[in-house]
């Protein structure tokens, strides 16, 4: 095998190793990320605030009505108890009712729309429980297919580095080098293959004689365009 060719094998496991690692840290980042879920969580929330809220609102007229219908009651003792018999005193109890029966009337009305808008808030937790629950299903689907895939990659993984040993042992060290500087130069891609008479990598055709020496020599022959190895088949 010609060093090139050495080479190209170690670059192919390379690639294989650096996508499958890619792809772990993408599923490790999607297995710490639960957006559907917090997004459920908070809406619930604020759901449940505005529900509490309309709640004490309903309660607080509530507690208006029967103070108001107390005081009434205390009234009509008054007025028809037989103690008060002074005229203008009997029109003040008879107008204090009536303006406490407008009162009520009045609070018995802002109560129902509070109860009505409890209705409602009570509609929407139940939605929003719903979603929730809904969410952490996809997410623990979506789990579990996830770390599946994650275990796969791992042996895979695993598989690579006995392959990548195996390649790696017959190049000589100057060339795992020069290999390992020009993977950390170019961004992963050291060896490009010679393809159609163009660099694979960079798509710039070397020069007839350099194309032939890529084709002929046991030599390491750089791409005059993106300085990566060339190898052709
Ligand atoms: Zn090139």
């Amino acid at each position: 095998m010609s060093r090139a060719a050495a080479l190209m094998r170690l670059q192919t496991i390379d690639s294989q190793i650096d996508a499958h690692r890619n792809r772990l840290a993408e599923i490790d980042r999607a297995l710490g990320q639960d957006v559907d879920v917090s997004a459920a969580r908070s809406a619930l929330a604020e759901v449940q605030a505005a529900l509490a809220e309309g709640s004490k609102t309903a309660r607080s007229f509530e507690a208006e009505v029967q103070s108001v219908v107390a005081k009434g009651k205390e009234v009509e003792t008054t007025l028809y108890g037989g103690k008060v018999t002074h005229p203008k005193e009997l029109r003040d109890l008879q107008n204090d009712l009536a303006s406490l029966q407008r009162r009520r009337a009045a609070l018995e009305d802002k109560l129902l729309e509070a109860m009505v808008d409890v209705e409602s808030g009570e509609t929407a937790e139940k939605a929003a429980l719903a979603r929730l629950a809904e969410a952490e299903t996809a997410l623990q689907k979506s789990h579990g297919t996830l770390t599946a895939e994650r275990a796969k990659i791992e042996s895979t993984l695993a598989r690579l580095a006995i392959e990548r040993e195996a390649a790696e042992a017959p190049i000589p060290v100057t060339d795992r080098e020069l290999y390992g500087t020009l993977r950390q130069r170019k961004r992963g891609l050291a060896v490009a293959r010679l393809e159609d008479g163009a660099c694979a990598a960079c798509g710039v055709a070397p020069s007839s004689s350099r194309a032939q020496a890529v084709r002929q020599e046991n030599a390491i022959i750089f791409c005059g365009n993106c300085e990566r190895i060339l190898y052709a088949e």
